[in-house]
C-alpha cells in the first residue's frame, strides 16, 4: 500500500478513538481494549501500516530484553488468558490482583483479563502482610499473581482470605506448594482464544488510591473509562505516534501503568519498560542515552534526584518529549531539567478516580508552577464549598461536572462504599478534594490537598507554593510544608527539609534563618516557615508521593 494511503488507513482509526475519548462521538455499546485495539493494531501491523518497532520492550538491566510486536503480544495474551480461565478457573467478573514486579507478565495478565472479563486488581510490590490482606479481603479477588519475593507474604495471610482459590507465581525456580507456576502453564496453554464480548460499562479494574490521606479506598473503572479514556491525552499531552518508544517508569500496581498502557497502545506507540528495582538516577539516565526512547514519563520525586546529576553529560538522542504528574511539579525542577537537556516537561494531573483532569498538552504554552488546562471531556471548574461556581483568580475546590452528563471516562463508584461516593458530589460536581485556582486563561494552579492546605492568622497558605520557593535554594533536596500548632496565631508553617549534600554539615540555625529569609525574597512574606526542621528523609508513598498528612500528625500530637 502506498504510504500516503497507509497513513489515510491509520489516521482514521485513530481519529475515531479520539474523538470518542474526546467526548465528541458515542461510546459504543460493546467494547474490549484487546479485541477492538490491540487486534486491530496487529492487523494494521501485518499489513505493514506500522513501522517496525516493538509494541513492548522489556529490559533488565542486564543484558536480558524481551520484544514484542502486536501480534506477538495478542498470541502470548491469548495463552495467558486461557491459563485464566482454564488453570485458574476464572469467570467474567471475577476478580485478580496482579502484584508484580515489573516484569513482562504484568503487561501480558493485564490483557488477559481484557480478553476474559477478568477484573484487574493491581498492587505495588512494596506491600506488607497487612496490605495484603486488607486488599484480598476487601475485593474478595479470587486470584492473586505474584513473584518469588512476595509470595510468602500472601501465604503468611491466605488463609484469613477465603475468596482467594488460586495463586499464581511468576518465577523461573522450583514450584512453591500451594502455588501454580504462571510461565509453566504459559508454555503449554493454547493460542486460540475468543475475546469475551464485553460492555462497554462492565468493570475493566479497581485501584486502590494511593492511600496519601487515608485508607486506601476502591475505585472501580470500567472498559471503556480506561480503555478509550486516554486516547486523546495520549495524542496530545503525551504527542504519541506509532514511531515512538515511551518509558514511564512507574511502578506497575500504580494507576500511571494503565495510564501509559492505554495512552501508549491505540496510539500504536511502543511500551518501553526497565525492570529497575530500585529507583537510581544514574541507572534512568545511563537506560535514556542507551536506548531510543523518545518519550519520558516519571513522578517530580524522579525528575527531583535526576537534576541532582550532571545531566550534560549525557546524550539523549532520541528523546524529544517529558511528562511528569502525580504530584507538583517545582518550577525550579522544571527548569533545571529544560536548562541542562534541552527537553521541556510537561506536567498533567488526575487521579485514580478518572483519566488526565488537566494538562500541558505538546505545545502549548507552559505557565511555570501550572498544571495546565481542563482536558476534554471534562468540565473543570473551581467551586466553593456549596458547589458554586467562583469566578477566575479565586481559591476552591476543584470540581469535574458529572450533572447532566456523567463523563464515560470517570470512574463507576467507590467500591462498597457508597457513603464515601455519595461525599465526593457536590450539587453538579464530582469533588477531587484538591485546592486550586483558575486563572482567566483556563490555567489551573494547585494550591494543595484540602487538607494540607494552611491556615495561619487567617492567611491561606497552601504547601506546594512555600516548598517551590524553598526548591529555588542550592541547599534543598526536597521538602514539605505543612502546618503547625501556634498559640497565638492558631497554626504556622513547619518545613521538613532535606538537605543536598553539599550543605549537610552546615549549621542548621544559621541556615534556618538564611532559609527563612530566602522565602520571604521569592514569595509573598507570610509564607515563610517559622518552623524549620531538618530529616534525612521524608515519609512517602510507595508511588513516591510525599505524605504531608503523617507529618502534619506528627506535629498536632506532640
Ligand atoms: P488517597 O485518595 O487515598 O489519599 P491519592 O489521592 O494520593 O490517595 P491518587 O489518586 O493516586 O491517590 O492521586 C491523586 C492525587 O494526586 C490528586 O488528587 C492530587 O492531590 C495529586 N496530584 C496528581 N497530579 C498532580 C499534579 N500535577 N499536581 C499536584 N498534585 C497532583
Ligand atoms: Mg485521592
Amino acid at each position: 500500500m502506498r504510504p500516503w494511503l497507509r497513513h489515510l488507513v491509520l489516521q482514521k482509526i485513530v481519529a475515531t478513538w479520539e474523538a470518542i475519548s474526546l467526548g465528541r462521538q458515542p461510546v459504543p455499546e460493546y467494547f474490549n481494549f484487546a479485541h477492538d485495539v490491540l487486534d486491530v493494531w496487529s492487523r494494521l501491523e501485518e499489513a505493514g501500516h506500522r513501522p517496525p518497532n516493538p509494541a513492548f520492550w522489556w529490559v533488565n538491566g542486564t543484558g536480558a530484553e524481551i520484544k514484542w510486536s502486536f501480534e506477538e503480544l495478542g498470541k502470548q495474551s491469548r495463552k495467558a488468558a486461557n491459563v485464566l480461565g482454564g488453570a485458574c478457573g476464572l469467570q467474567p467478573g471475577d476478580r485478580m490482583m496482579l502484584v508484580l514486579p515489573r516484569l513482562p507478565e504484568w503487561w501480558l495478565v493485564s490483557v488477559a483479563c481484557m480478553r476474559t472479563g477478568v477484573v484487574m486488581i493491581p498492587g505495588v510490590t512494596q506491600l506488607t502482610e497487612k496490605d495484603l490482606k486488607y486488599r484480598l479481603q476487601a475485593s474478595r479477588a479470587k486470584s492473586i499473581i505474584t513473584s518469588d519475593s512476595l509470595a510468602p507474604r500472601v501465604d503468611a495471610i491466605s488463609a484469613e482470605c477465603p475468596s482467594l482459590q488460586t495463586k499464581l507465581l511468576v518465577s523461573d525456580s522450583d514450584s512453591r506448594p500451594g502455588w501454580l507456576n504462571f510461565r509453566e502453564l504459559l508454555r503449554e496453554a493454547p493460542t486460540e482464544h475468543n475475546c469475551l464480548r464485553t460492555k462497554s460499562r462492565d468493570p475493566l479494574a479497581i485501584y486502590f488510591t494511593s492511600g496519601t490521606t487515608g485508607a486506601p479506598k476502591m475505585v472501580e473503572h470500567s472498559q471503556s473509562s480506561y480503555g478509550l479514556g486516554f486516547v486523546a491525552s495520549g495524542r496530545r499531552w503525551v504527542a504519541l505516534t506509532e514511531s515512538d518508544i515511551f518509558w514511564n517508569t512507574t511502578d506497575t500496581g500504580w494507576v500511571k501503568a494503565a495510564w501509559t498502557l492505554f495512552s501508549a497502545w491505540p496510539n500504536g506507540a511502543c511500551i518501553f519498560v526497565h525492570e529497575l528495582p530500585r529507583v537510581d538516577a544514574k541507572v534512568i539516565l545511563n537506560t535514556l542515552s542507551t536506548f531510543p526512547i523518545t518519550t519520558l514519563c516519571c513522578v517530580p520525586t524522579i525528575f527531583r534526584l535526576l537534576v541532582q546529576e550532571d545531566l550534560t553529560r549525557y546524550q539523549f538522542q532520541s528523546l524529544r518529549h517529558c511528562l511528569t504528574g502525580g504530584e507538583a511539579l517545582n518550577p525550579d525542577v522544571r527548569e533545571k531539567w529544560k536548562r541542562q537537556t534541552g527537553v521541556e516537561l510537561y506536567e498533567g494531573y488526575g487521579q485514580s478516580e478518572t483519566v488526565v483532569i488537566c494538562a500541558n498538552p505538546k505545545g502549548m504554552k507552559i505557565k511555570s508552577g501550572s498544571m495546565g488546562k481542563a482536558v476534554p471531556p471534562y468540565d473543570v471548574q473551581i467551586v466553593d464549598d456549596e458547589g458554586n461556581v467562583l469566578p477566575p483568580g479565586e481559591e476552591g475546590n476543584v470540581a469535574i461536572r458529572i450533572r447532566p452528563t456523567r463523563p464515560f471516562c470517570f470512574f463507576n463508584c467507590y467500591l462498597d462504599n457508597p457513603e464515601k461516593t455519595a461525599a465526593s458530589e457536590q450539587g453538579d460536581f464530582y469533588i477531587t478534594g484538591d485546592r486550586a485556582r483558575m486563572d482567566k486563561d483556563g490555567y489551573f494552579w494547585f494550591m494543595g490537598r484540602n487538607d494540607d492546605v494552611i491556615n495561619s492568622s487567617s492567611y491561606r497558605i497552601g504547601p506546594v507554593e512555600v516548598e517551590s520557593a524553598l526548591a529555588e535554594h542550592p541547599a534543598v533536596l526536597e521538602s514539605a510544608v505543612v502546618s503547625s500548632p501556634d498559640p497565638i496565631r492558631g497554626e504556622v508553617v513547619k518545613a521538613f527539609i532535606v538537605l543536598t549534600p553539599d550543605y549537610s554539615s552546615h549549621d542548621p540555625e544559621a541556615l534556618t534563618r538564611e532559609l527563612q529569609e530566602h522565602v520571604k525574597r521569592v514569595t509573598a512574606p507570610y509564607k515563610y516557615p517559622r518552623k524549620v526542621a531538618f530529616v534525612s528523609e521524608l515519609p512517602k508513598t510507595v508511588s513516591g508521593k510525599i505524605q504531608r498528612s503523617k507529618l502534619r500528625s506528627q506535629e498536632w500530637r506532640k
